[in-house]
């Protein structure tokens, strides 16, 4: 199985913007032995500018472009520090791919980073994909990491697409603000009702939401990729979903013929 895992920064970061250890060993427990299984894993990992941040000190994200992309540049490196010593602890080598809207909209550049995947995935490597948040302003302000987890899965056409968060799948209304909110495990169509569900909110150092979940379910489905919401507190919960068990909120592809 070809598997995107996309975390969000809420799930690898505490609210003060370091990481969160017990949660990323987990994470790179529970994904090196996925691949080890012969699954074919890349993790999309946003938390640079979170991680970054908290490396400076600063309660919150940064309000201003420059100093985004500069705890960015910072984060980052811490991020892939941290992953890169983890998965090293389980014999997994990863790589780090930071990507642009033009590289994904630019049929060469696309190309390029379609086998230079493919590539890394013959030799056995981890991808570790963010958004070049220090170079692509229109990222920071626009991006996320829920489309960008989508985009990736559907240009490698991959089988699944996870998306972990703070948000364990879909609700018929805020189950912060509605106790009484139905879970809805499967979403065969995304009809405009499930559309006025994904209501957007902000994490302190993240972006996203519902509503960028929604997005890139559309995304992905388009392109034949079921995808999963669910929460990335219980990160072996992954061995649940694989083995088909109900976990989080599945939005299926569509058939070829729904697309004809
Ligand atoms: N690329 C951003 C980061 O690494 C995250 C974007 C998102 O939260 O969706 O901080």
């Amino acid at each position: 199985m070809r598997l995107v895992v996309k975390v969000g920064t809420s799930t690898i970061a505490y609210p003060t913007g370091h990481l969160n250890i017990r949660r990323v060993e987990m994470l790179c427990k529970v994904l090196s032995d996925i691949a080890n299984a012969g699954n074919n894993v890349i993790l999309v990992s946003s938390g640079a500018i979170g991680v970054g941040a908290g490396k400076l000190g600063m309660m919150g994200r940064p309000p201003d472009m420059p100093t985004k992309q500069a705890a960015a540049a910072i984060g980052q490196s811490e991020l892939m520090y941290e992953y890169d010593k983890i998965f090293s602890e389980y014999n997994h080598t990863v790589a780090q791919i930071l990507l642009t809207a033009e590289d994904v909209e630019e049929p060469q550049r696309c190309a390029n980073f379609r086998s230079t995947i493919f590539r890394l995935l013959e030799l056995h490597a981890i991808p570790i994909i963010n958004e070049n948040d220090t170079v692509a302003t229109a990222e920071i302000a626009l991006g996320d990491n829920d489309t960008l987890g989508a985009i990736v899965a559907s240009v490698i056409r991959a089988d699944l697409l996870v998306l972990m968060s703070d948000i364990d799948g879909l609700y018929s209304a805020d189950p912060n603000l509605h106790p009484d909110a139905r879970f809805i495990a499967e979403v065969e169509e995304i009809t405009p009702e499930i559309e006025a569900l994904a209501g957007g909110t902000e994490y302190k150092f993240g972006t996203g939401g519902m509503r960028t979940k929604v997005h890139a379910a559309h995304i992905a489905t388009e392109h034949g990729t079921d995808m999963v919401v669910m929460s990335g507190r219980h990160p072996d919960l992954l061995y649940d979903l694989l083995e088909g068990k109900p976990v989080g909120t599945r939005f299926f592809a569509k058939k070829e013929n729904d697309t004809l």
